[in-house]
């Protein structure tokens, strides 16, 4: 009798813990299991502005995909995911294809630009590990240029960063202590380099605790940041960015780099494959199924949840794209064992923790608001935490955060 067959796409945090709760659960008689993703490596989403900045090492924010799955259970496919077949139950790779009989769809999320002209060409994103690496070093070849030229540009040493949500604040964490390092390696004046951090709405952090805002704002400016709030950037150019100020005036500010840290929308593939999508995110049921596909589930940055308290999306994170994960691998396993109950997915936000560089940081976890070393402390709890839901003791000594206060 031929045994059903699991696909998973994307071996990034809900992707993963799906694989390795799946092989867990699932004899190999049972079913087949089958893990795809570009890279043979996982990286860590939530790390990348330490290594886009260069305070981590990007080779410390990933790990072979090989190291925690069991490939007598697992079949890994490393491959670029085109398209989804529904009707067909298969999927399009670039190298090839991919059959299932039962589907979960993890590939994260794309920055958001709005269309904005000029982003896609001329900013650096915070991505994966590709652009972490050639941003850091797009920044370190300004420093290393500025003195190297008979004539200063002083605008090679200014750094723009669009958007003052969670991912923007915690890479000025990092990029505010780089700096001065930069500034001694490269003989640079501190004084020449601004960093200028642009948002759209009236605050940083929109919708934050106003109180750890004013701490971050703070922080960051005591190490030189400035802030331009209330300001949307209209265009990027290959000089810099030009900016909306008040109702009618524009402004051009000149920059060697410009970062869009702006928002984010689900994956590309998922409204090339003709789902319905809002920003590239699909409403799933509950058990977190595609309405009107039984055999297709959606996890992470690509699905969307409302929060019925508020009537809103809840914000697409890693807590809850690990959260689905365990809950899409138990329902699969009922499926594959011929149950009908599924479980509903409900989200258990245990808090949020933002980071202001190596040891600082601000948060509110389980209602309790948290600053400087403790919320620090905390956030590398919640790193290495997520090592070990995915690979044990093991992984966290391997690449978890120890240097703790
Ligand atoms: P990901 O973990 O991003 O994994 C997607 C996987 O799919 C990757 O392995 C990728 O290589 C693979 N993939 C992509 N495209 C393809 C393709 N075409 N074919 C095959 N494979 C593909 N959330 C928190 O809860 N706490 C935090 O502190 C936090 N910090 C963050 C910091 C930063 C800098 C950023 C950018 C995000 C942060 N987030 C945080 C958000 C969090 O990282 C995401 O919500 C989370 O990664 C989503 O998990 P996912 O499994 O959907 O996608
Ligand atoms: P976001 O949507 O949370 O923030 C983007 C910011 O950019 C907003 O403040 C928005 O007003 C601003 N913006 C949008 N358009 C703009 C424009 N044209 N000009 C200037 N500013 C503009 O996006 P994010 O920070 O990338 O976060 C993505 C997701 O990842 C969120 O769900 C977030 O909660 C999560 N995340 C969490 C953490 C954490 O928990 N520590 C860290 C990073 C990201």
């Amino acid at each position: 009798m031929r045994i059903p067959k699991i696909v998973i796409l994307g071996a990034g945090y809900g992707g993963l813990i799906t694989a390795v709760r799946l092989q867990k659960m699932v004899g190999v008689n049972e079913a087949e299991i089958v893990l795809v993703n570009k890279n043979d490596y996982h990286y860590e989403t939530t790390w990348l502005h330490e290594a886009s900045a260069g305070t981590l090492h990007h080779d410390r924010v990933r790990y072979d995909v090989d190291s925690v799955i069991d490939r007598h259970k697992i079949e890994f496919v490393q491959g670029t995911v085109v398209e989804v077949n529904k009707e067909e139950k298969k999927v399009i790779l670039e190298q090839g294809e991919v059959t299932y009989d039962y589907l979960v769809i993890a590939l994260g999320a794309e920055p958001e630009t709005f269309g904005i002209k000029g982003l896609k060409e001329f900013a650096f994103g915070i991505t994966n590990i590709n652009s972490a690496r050639q941003l850091r070093e797009h920044i370190e070849y300004q420093f290393a240029t500025y003195n190297f030229e008979e004539e200063k540009k002083d605008e090679r040493l200014t750094i723009v960063v669009g958007g003052a949500g969670f991912t923007g604040i915690e890479f000025l964490g990092e990029l505010s202590n780089r700096i001065p390092e930069l500034c001694k390696e490269y003989d640079v004046d501190f004084n020449k380099v601004r960093v200028i951090c642009v948002e759209a709405a009236p605050t940083v952090l929109p919708g934050f605790d106003p109180e750890l805002v004013n701490y971050a704002v703070a922080t960051l400016e005591r190490r030189g940041v400035e802030f331009m709030i209330g300001t949307a950037i209209k265009e990027c150019t290959p000089e810099g960015i030009i900016v909306a100020k008040g109702e009618n005036e524009l402004l051009e500010i000149k920059a060697g780099t410009v970062v869009w840290a702006a928002g984010v929308r689900g994956h590309s593939v998922i409204e090339k494959s003709g789902f319905e999508a809002m920003r590239g995110r699909v409403k799933v049921q509950p058990d977190l199924r595609v309405p009107g596909f039984n055999d297709i589930f959606i996890i992470g940055d690509c699905s969307l949840i409302i929060n019925e308290e508020i009537n809103r999306p809840y914000p697409p994170t890693a807590q809850i794209a690990m959260q689905q994960g365990e809950v899409a691998a138990r329902n699969i396993v009922a499926l594959v064992r011929g149950k009908e109950e599924m479980e509903s997915f409900v989200p258990d936000i245990k808090g949020t923790v933002c980071s202001l560089g190596e040891d600082d940081a601000i948060g509110v976890v389980y209602g309790k608001k948290l600053t400087g070393g403790k919320a620090s402390f905390m956030k590398k709890v919640i790193d290495n935490r997520a090592l070990f839901m995915v690979g044990g003791a093991g992984l966290v000594l391997k690449k978890g955060k120890f240097n703790v206060l």
